[in-house]
């Protein structure tokens, strides 16, 4: 008993030796918190450790807090929230580890009252204010503050997610984010332009957020616009290609983790993109994807930006485009064996592997969703102008002689042969072991659709239908589910 022991540790231990590293899924840390004031202290731990200056705004002060992260890059300072009637404890410690010399407030004695300006006097730090009558007033005000700039940013005051987006690129051009309204350019951002010498402005959001009239008299404008914020700050990353060696992911609706996120991705000089809290946006997915980002930080804790999101960070899946093409449909069924008619089995099976993929983080496109026919050609060319990074056509087996059985899997050599077995190879066994079906292994065949598709394709035989065995196991949802998971986890393991 105790050598069989011994022989199973050692065996254990021989496994972890002998699994390859080579391979790993992308980089994901988390900058946490479980406040806004604990959490923009750790950001300010993490990004600058010590820091002489520090600039503090009120609880909910997001459009200060967003407009001070260019003048806070220019005193190397994290910008803290505090409650807005007393010093909170966590920002008080943080003030005190990160060792500062002197604060700014941001905003009016509502946002960061007389008190907490006097707490903080009272750990030894020196303290200023910068103010106004309003966002827009405290904007410019902020911007005189700051060294002459060449440029600013215009974007519209309660249009949060903008101002970030853009922040930790105007940080870096020492550009200010000034604010006007909806109804036109607000009189403090012509003055300020005018008086500064403008030379050139940048605009976010499209003309309902800053009206054209606005934008007319802004000093060589340039628009940057979106479908929505996640698209805005992936565009924002892409033209000024922001470095992306380590992106910062922050919630496009977190108006309090965002700031502190902007201020440490402008500090790094590194992008930041914009995410939903439950699932990766299809923007943000899309710029990963193109870019092949694979190092992440997420700020925010995980009821901010949940463990789903950080899971689909990690994926190397995230952001690939998959093409899933369901074999045969309308008039042409297929095989059919058992009760089970191909096509329809095979559009099961895909649409179970489109959603495992869309969960992981993927961009799928499917050939078809229903009960459609396509010849062989547009199946190839719906392929190719999805634009996919790799091709997969589900299908199911037949033979005359019933015994045939198993799972397969087939790539052909005229195009990504490398890759396309290499895609084989990755998703072959994890089909097998999720059916537990006969080994019939990877094989080479010029079947139309992979032998034209020009991005690495597979044709998969999940199971012969004239196999009472395997027909049972393709009839079952708890195998064709095993089965999209295997796939889906075959097609990451791919990426990898
Ligand atoms: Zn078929």
């Amino acid at each position: 008993m105790r050598s069989m022991i011994k022989t199973a540790i050692l065996s254990l231990i021989a496994i972890f030796i002998i699994v390859p590293t080579a391979s790993a899924d992308n980089s994901v840390s988390r900058i946490d918190g479980g406040n806004r004031y604990s959490l923009s202290v750790n950001v300010a731990k993490k990004g600058w450790g010590t820091a002489n200056t520090v600039v503090l705004v009120g609880k909910k002060a997001y459009a200060d807090a967003t407009a001070a992260v260019p003048l806070a890059y220019q005193h190397n300072a994290p910008v803290l929230f505090t409650n807005s009637k007393n010093l909170s404890s966590e920002t008080k410690k943080g003030l005190t580890s990160l060792k500062a010399k002197n604060v700014i407030a941001i905003g009016t004695t509502a946002s960061v009252s007389n008190n907490v300006i006097n707490q903080v006097k009272k750990l030894g730090i020196s303290t200023k204010r910068i103010t106004g009558k309003n966002r827009y007033e405290i904007s410019t005000n902020i911007a005189k503050q700051m060294k002459k700039p060449a440029g600013v940013v215009v974007v519209e005051g309660h249009s949060y997610a903008h101002g970030i987006a853009i922040a930790p690129y105007a940080a870096q051009k020492g550009f200010p984010i000034l604010y006007t309204d909806k109804k036109g350019l607000r009189s403090e951002i012509s003055t300020f332009a005018k008086a500064s010498n403008i030379k050139q402005t940048i605009v976010i959001g499209g003309e309902s957020y800053v009206t054209k009239a606005a934008y007319n008299k802004l000093k060589s404008p340039t628009r940057i616009k979106g479908a929505n914020r996640y698209d805005i700050a992936a565009k924002i990353v892409n033209k000024y290609k922001l470095s992306t060696s380590n992106t910062y992911v922050a919630r496009g609706f977190g108006y309090a983790s965002a700031p502190a996120a902007a201020g440490i991705a402008a500090k790094e000089k590194k992008a930041l993109l914009l995410t939903n809290e439950k699932t990766l946006p299809v923007h943000t997915r899309s710029i990963i994807g193109s870019k092949n980002i694979s190092k992440f930080t997420v700020v925010g804790n995980s009821t901010t930006v949940t463990n789903t999101v950080a899971s689909q960070l990690k994926n190397p899946v995230v952001g690939k485009k998959v093409f899933l093409d369901p074999g045969h449909g309308a008039q042409d069924s297929g095989a059919v064996g058992y009760g089970l008619y191909e096509k329809n089995l095979n559009l099961d099976v895909a649409k179970r592997v489109n959603t495992k993929l869309k969960n992981a983080g993927a961009l799928t496109t499917m050939s078809r969703t229903s009960d459609t026919f396509d010849s062989l050609q547009t199946r190839v060319s719906k392929g190719a102008s999805a634009n996919a990074d790799i091709f997969i056509s589900v299908h199911a087996n037949s033979n005359d002689n019933s015994s045939a059985n198993g799972t397969e899997t087939y790539y052909d050599k005229t195009y990504a042969a490398t890759n396309s077995l290499k895609l084989a190879q990755n998703i072959q066994p994890k089909m097998v072991s999720a059916l537990g079906t006969r080994d019939r292994g990877v094989k080479t065949a010029a079947f139309y659709v992979i032998k034209y598709s020009k991005m690495p394709s597979v044709l998969l035989e999940t199971g012969f239908v004239s196999s009472p065995v395997d027909s049972n196991i393709l009839k079952s949802a708890t195998y064709k589910d095993r089965l999209a998971s295997g796939i889906s986890s075959g097609v990451s393991g791919y990426f990898r």
